[in-house]
């Protein structure tokens, strides 16, 4: 099976894209033995994907392997908000603490328009430096009662508009299949030829 690497430590998106890349074998950056932490501080979700991607090809070579890479940045964007937490949504509370950032978004949003989406850019990086990128989103509304699972980020507060239920109700397969991740994944996967 062809391996690809996924520039995420993060067990959720593993999971998620190794759901929807059937044909492949999706290796984390600590399977490959990155230890650092990545420093994000591009000033879009683009930016900070590329700056992922980039960042694993140049260890990867480093290792003498030739492996394309999968980075992807992802967030919530609300409209009362102006775009907030937007690539803030990992810390918005300050912590990566998703009960905090609930917490935190639910105060926010009072009294303003709930309607959000997530969004996801997603690139794939060749050994060669060359590489693509590929976005997927996907609208809701930000609801005050969480419904769900409660273990990751937003989602049991992001009420899907194609599901008419939160994130944190829907099978995994329901929300791959109208996702941010899943749509940008469909679209890599046209590309990948599979
Ligand atoms: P990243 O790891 O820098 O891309 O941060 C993405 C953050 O956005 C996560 O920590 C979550 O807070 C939020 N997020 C992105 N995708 C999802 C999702 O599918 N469900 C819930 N929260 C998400």
């Amino acid at each position: 099976m062809k391996e690809i690497v996924l520039a995420s430590n993060n067990k959720h998106k593993i999971k998620e894209v190794n759901e929807i890349l059937k044909g492949y074998k999706v290796v984390s950056m600590e399977e490959i033995g990155y230890k650092d932490d990545i420093v994000e501080d591009g000033e879009t979700f683009s930016e900070n994907a590329l700056i992922k991607a980039k960042t694993i090809s140049e260890y990867l070579k480093s290792i003498n392997k030739e492996l394309d890479v999968i980075a992807e940045d992802s967030g919530l964007c609300c409209d009362g908000l102006d775009g907030a937490p937007g690539i803030y949504s990992a810390r918005y509370a300050g912590n990566h603490d998703d009960q905090a950032n609930r917490d935190k978004l639910r105060k926010e949003l009072k009294g303003k328009d709930k309607s959000a989406y997530f969004i996801c850019c997603l690139i794939l990086y060749h050994p060669d430096g060359t590489y693509k990128e590929f976005v997927g989103k996907t609208e809701g509304t930000i609801i005050d009662e969480e419904k769900g699972k409660l273990d990751f980020g937003y989602d049991p507060i992001f009420l899907s508009k194609d599901l008419n239920k939160t994130f944190g109700e829907a099978t995994e397969e329901e929300k791959n299949n109208v996702s941010h991740r899943g749509r940008a994944l469909e679209l890599l996967l046209k590309e990948l030829g599979d």
